[in-house]
């Protein structure tokens, strides 16, 4: 059974030093990412995938000032990209919200999940245990310590249509979707196992936690594209493909 819809909903960008998205460039010029979060209507109700960017990042480029990340990090989020008000236009409110999946407990995945307190959030052992109570990780809001956590380790599938892929290596814990549409069929989104699509298709390597594991799921996503021959395969931050994407209100 196939999921109903598939909305992608950009909310914000992220500028990154260049070395981040690609390692083989030297440090000192900030590049563009978009940032994004996904609706899907299933016979189960509405599931997010993540959710942006903390609040505190509103109209604050200046937020990591002072921090060893002033100048390699420089958040351009609005009122509008916060996640309440991107639910409400979807005409959701959060406690609508079936499940939230955070593919990663990082700046520009998990900021809103605070937003969701009693919405089981579907997230990986290993994420969770390195990011919890470590500072360093990400903002606070990423990393809230009374919310509803389901944790899971390895793939799992959430529903019929939504199979969680375990894919290490950006993050200790990051995780992937493949969604399955009535419209569009199989929908691969990696999220961060690569953010662009040279990441993905020549191996050119940008910020990992362990760049090895990263190589690894990069290869798994490859097989299952072999597999299964996805109608879309989304890239975590790539500027280009973002342009071209269909996002709300049309679906995949
Ligand atoms: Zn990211």
């Amino acid at each position: 059974m196939a999921v109903k819809k598939l909305y992608f909903l950009p909310v914000g960008q992220c500028y990154l030093d260049q070395s981040a998205v690609n390692r083989n460039l030297t440090p000192g010029h900030l590049v563009e990412m978009p940032v994004w979060c996904f609706l899907l209507e299933t016979r189960d109700g509405p599931i997010l995938i993540d959710t942006g960017m903390p609040d505190s990042f509103v109209n604050n480029p200046d937020y990591y000032n002072g921090t060893q990340r002033e100048g390699r990090v420089v958040p351009n989020m609005s009122v509008s990209d916060q996640i309440v008000n991107v639910m409400r236009r979807v005409g959701y409110h959060p406690e609508d919200i079936q499940a939230v999946i955070s593919s990663h407990l990082h700046l520009d995945h998990a900021g809103g999940n605070g937003h969701f307190p009693n919405v089981p959030i579907i997230v990986q052992r290993a994420e969770f245990d390195a990011a919890m109570g470590n500072d360093n990780y990400s903002p606070q809001e990423c990393r809230l310590s009374h919310l509803n956590y389901q944790i899971i380790e390895g793939d799992y599938e959430l529903t019929p249509g939504v199979d969680i892929v375990f894919t290490p290596g950006h993050s200790p814990g990051h995780q992937s979707i493949l969604v399955t549409t009535e419209r569009s069929g199989p929908v691969l989104l990696t999220i961060d196992v690569a953010y662009t699509r040279q990441n993905f298709e020549n191996g050119v390597p940008f910020l990992t936690f362990d760049p090895n594991m990263a190589a690894q799921s990069i290869n798994r996503m490859q097989q299952l594209i072999e597999q299964l021959h996805p109608s879309t395969v989304f890239f975590g931050h790539d500027r280009q493909q973002a342009k071209e994407a269909v996002t709300f209100p049309d679906f995949l």
